[in-house]
């Protein structure tokens, strides 16, 4: 019963599920034809799917070669995070591996074959993955170099913001703890929830120039590509916001919320209103002990005015038909049958 209540107060994301479930995710995330492809490219595909639920369907929406070109340096990312999540491998082996990562995508035989990741085929299969990558940077190799030197002046400005951002969370937690580790501890969560909402607020902060990014993009693959990560994160971070259930579990979005999120982040408007929306769900839950509520109450505005200057929400039929919830009604008296139905929706999303 617990799984029809939770779902009983969102009946648009069922009515979503089943839209998605019978083809209309395709409109968002066309199918690729996979036949034309090389068996190592997919047999990169098949890592891609592997490895990324999120991500996979909307690289592979991307048009033309495009898509191969993320897909392989998601590949070579997801491998090099494999080895800096592994706690298995000592520092003094992983420390220097992370430094000379770039070099293995030109040794063809390189491989790693020791760690315990879950996702550890990218990196014991690494010579399928950097071949394609070397393939790919023979045909792009003067664009590569072109967005390798513009890269060398932007990646250094993203190393400082990267410094001077963690210099400000250090900054931030120290207001709340001697010790980071100090908020851990079951009884200091208070402490430790405050501090996360105050990391969340500064998140928040980055909305408009994402949107001044996302108002740029001209073609729709792109566009998808670049705005679904962007509402699932603002849904996340509402979820989390002022909720212990950080500290103690596994805070995710619901399923059929994703799948809400994916259809409707088509365009810059639609985002825009996700935006409004989620900004305005963390603004009610601001705890009334907090005590710089005033001033998270002002940042919120000031966010929600940047996507709306006019006030004028258009809203993404947040809420359903009446008719829905009529159905969901019924489908409520024979809620056996309705349980069994989700549990087989969300495994398959
Ligand atoms: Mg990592």
């Amino acid at each position: 019963m617990e799984r029809v209540g939770k779902w009983l107060g969102h009946p648009r994301e069922i009515y979503n599920l089943l839209r998605f479930k019978m083809g209309g995710g395709t409109a968002v995330m066309p199918p690729r034809d996979q036949d034309a492809l090389s068996d190592n490219l997919k047999t990169c595909y098949q890592y891609l799917n592997q490895t990324s639920r999120s991500f996979a369907p909307i690289i592979q929406a991307l048009d033309g070669e495009l898509r191969h070109a993320v897909c392989i340096l998601y590949l070579v990312l997801r491998a090099l995070d494999t080895v800096e999540d592994d706690m298995t491998i000592s520092l003094e082996t992983k420390v220097p591996m992370l430094h000379d990562f770039h070099s293995y995508l030109y040794q063809p035989d390189w491989r790693y074959m020791e760690s315990k990741e879950k996702y550890k085929q990218v990196l014991e299969d690494f010579p399928t993955i950097s071949l394609e990558f070397r393939n790919l940077a023979k045909v792009y190799r003067d664009v590569i170099a072109a967005i390798c030197h513009k890269m060398g002046a932007g990646m250094a400005e993203f190393l400082q913001k990267k410094v001077e951002s963690l210099q400000e969370w250090d900054k931030v937690w120290s207001r709340y703890a001697k010790k980071l580790s100090d908020l851990a501890k079951p009884e200091n969560i208070d402490m430790a929830v405050q501090c996360m909402n105050e990391l969340i607020i500064n998140a928040l902060h980055h909305i408009p120039n994402v949107l001044t990014y996302l108002s740029r993009l001209k073609t729709q693959s792109v566009f998808n590509f670049c705005a679904i990560p962007q509402v699932m994160a603002i849904a996340t971070l509402a979820a989390c916001y002022n909720n212990k259930q950080v500290f103690r579990g596994v805070v995710k979005i619901r399923k059929g919320q994703a799948v809400t999120l994916m259809m409707d982040a088509t365009n810059i408007q639609a985002v825009k209103s996700i935006m409004y929306q989620y900004v305005e769900e963390i603004y009610r839950k601001i705890p009334s002990t907090d005590p710089s509520s005033n001033k998270t109450q002002q940042i919120l505005v000031s966010i929600q005015t940047i996507c709306f200057p006019n006030g004028t929400v258009v809203s993404c039929n947040r809420y359903a038909p009446i008719y829905l919830s009529c159905a969901m009604l019924l489908a409520a008296l024979s809620w056996r049958y309705l349980s069994a139905m989700l549990e087989a929706l969300e495994e398959d999303v």
